[in-house]
């Protein structure tokens, strides 16, 4: 079969099938484009993840024509904050353009599911085929990549070449084609590390998230609060996902000691989440998130950059499925558009939608992230924060509209008013 393979053609090369990858093949796909997705892993396969979807995912679950509700998924109704003394349940904010729900999908069945849409739809689909390096032509222009098979018996690699017109990187953090391209990590954008476990729990079936915003760098109310928070999304099955992570505002990631910090964290939650070693399934894994378009542009020579390939999390919430899928479907549109333009030069002005899109839709937003990060980075503020913010309702109400990306980015509310001025006179630094 991998011979076969060799030198195989398409249209759109999508290299990495996770969520960006996964909603860029299917909207190219339902489009009629020749879509070739190479995937690394075989599925069903594990990715290091919260697993919690936003109002903002579920609608873009929805545009792949897949309805959470019908297949099971857990549905949840809005986030429960904890800190300082302090709980107050929000629900999702009442949204015209986003859904009542959010939702909890382990990784393994979500991206699974992700891509058979995508296939479903007509994307093509290499599992086990790992891309070493971008194939271009003489002026550095995207033009397909070459990637290593291995034989699942003998073990045995065929080196294997795939011609595009266009390529997508939706490798994850590493961006393993952006990197090729000289596409580096800005060094003025946030960066996040996060750890997460699953422990059977009796609340494994709760329909609130749960947020924690006093983490503490030592011993609990005697050393510095972190910039960041833990939680605790019921998945169904009396399952929990728990887990915990700190942001910094530069490209460094910050050196904690994660375990010590989520094992002293969990002993100090109530008993009746059952958070005990012997509930504990698997083991504490972390990750690094790249935030607030850290590398960039999202489109030169011939490469399109989707979802963590760009950096694309939330500074505010660590949240990186929506934008991914958001960005997978603008790029399948911009491409769309460049395969049905009658000149290269003309392609190359439709392929420059994306970045707009992108800069539209979060440019504004991310900007105030990084102010925030800023800002929650030193410790009295966000101290002072938990302490005096989560006992005013409509405050939270506000800032939980912002955290949540669950605004209008249109009309909408006095909040929603509020927030679009704030993501306009913004500068970023
Ligand atoms: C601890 C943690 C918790 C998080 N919690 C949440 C959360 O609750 N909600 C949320 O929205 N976001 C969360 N995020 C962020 C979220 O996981 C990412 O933003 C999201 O997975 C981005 O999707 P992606 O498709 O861009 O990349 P990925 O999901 O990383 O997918 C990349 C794909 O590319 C493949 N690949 C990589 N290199 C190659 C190669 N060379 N050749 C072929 N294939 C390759 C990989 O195998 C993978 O399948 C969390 C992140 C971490 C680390």
């Amino acid at each position: 079969m991998a011979d076969q393979l060799a030198d195989s053609q398409c249209q759109v090369l999508v290299v990495g099938a996770g969520p960006a990858g996964a909603a860029t093949a299917y909207h190219l796909a339902k489009a009629g484009v020749d879509v070739l997705v190479l995937e690394k892993g075989i599925f069903p396969r594990d990715k290091i993840c919260g697993d919690g979807l936003t109002p903002g995912a579920v609608k873009e679950i929805l545009a792949m024509g897949i309805n959470p509700l019908d297949e099971g998924w857990q549905p949840n109704y809005g986030l429960s904050v904890i800190g300082g003394g302090h709980r107050i349940a929000l629900p999702w904010p009442e949204s015209g353009s986003l859904p009542s729900y959010g939702l909890t999908c382990q990784r393994t069945k979500l991206d699974q599911r992700l891509i058979q849409q995508a296939v479903a739809a007509g994307a093509r689909l290499e599992e086990n085929t790992v891309v070493q390096d971008l194939l271009t032509d003489g002026s550095g222009y995207a033009r397909g990549a070459c990637a290593i098979q291995r034989d699942r018996e003998s073990r045995q690699k065929r080196e294997l070449t795939f011609r595009a017109q266009y390529v997508v990187d939706c490798t994850g953090a590493n961006a393993r084609l952006a990197s090729r391209q000289g596409r580096t990590p800005l060094k003025n954008r946030p960066l996040a590390v996060a750890a997460r476990a699953y422990f059977r729990s009796p609340r494994g079936n709760e329909t609130m998230m749960e947020s924690h915003l006093e983490l503490w760098d030592g011993k609990p109310g005697k050393s510095n609060l972190l910039p960041g928070y833990g939680w605790l999304f019921p998945m169904g099955d009396g399952i929990v996902n728990v887990g915990l992570g700190s942001v910094s505002s530069g490209a460094q990631s910050t050196k904690l000691p994660y375990k010590e910090i989520f094992h002293r964290w969990i002993a100090n939650l109530p008993e009746e989440w059952g958070l005990r070693e012997e509930n504990m399934l698997g083991s504490l894994r972390s990750a690094p998130l790249p935030m607030a378009f850290n590398r960039k542009p999202a489109y030169e020579n011939g490469l399109l950059l989707v979802g963590d390939a760009a950096g694309m999390i939330s500074p505010f919430n660590g949240e990186g499925i929506a934008p991914a899928m958001f960005a997978g479907r603008r790029a399948a549109a911009a491409l769309v558009q460049a395969l049905g333009r009658t000149s290269r030069a003309q392609s190359e002005l439709a392929l420059r939608e994306y970045p707009r899109d992108l800069q539209d839709q979060y440019g504004g937003y991310y900007s105030l992230g990084r102010v925030f990060v800023r800002l929650i980075e030193n410790p009295k503020i966000m101290h002072a924060c938990t302490k005096y913010g989560l006992n005013k309702p409509a405050l939270m109400r506000f800032v939980h509209k912002l955290l949540s990306d669950g605004y209008e980015r249109r009309k909408g509310v006095a909040s929603d008013r509020v927030l679009q001025i704030l993501t306009k006179v913004v500068i970023p630094s």
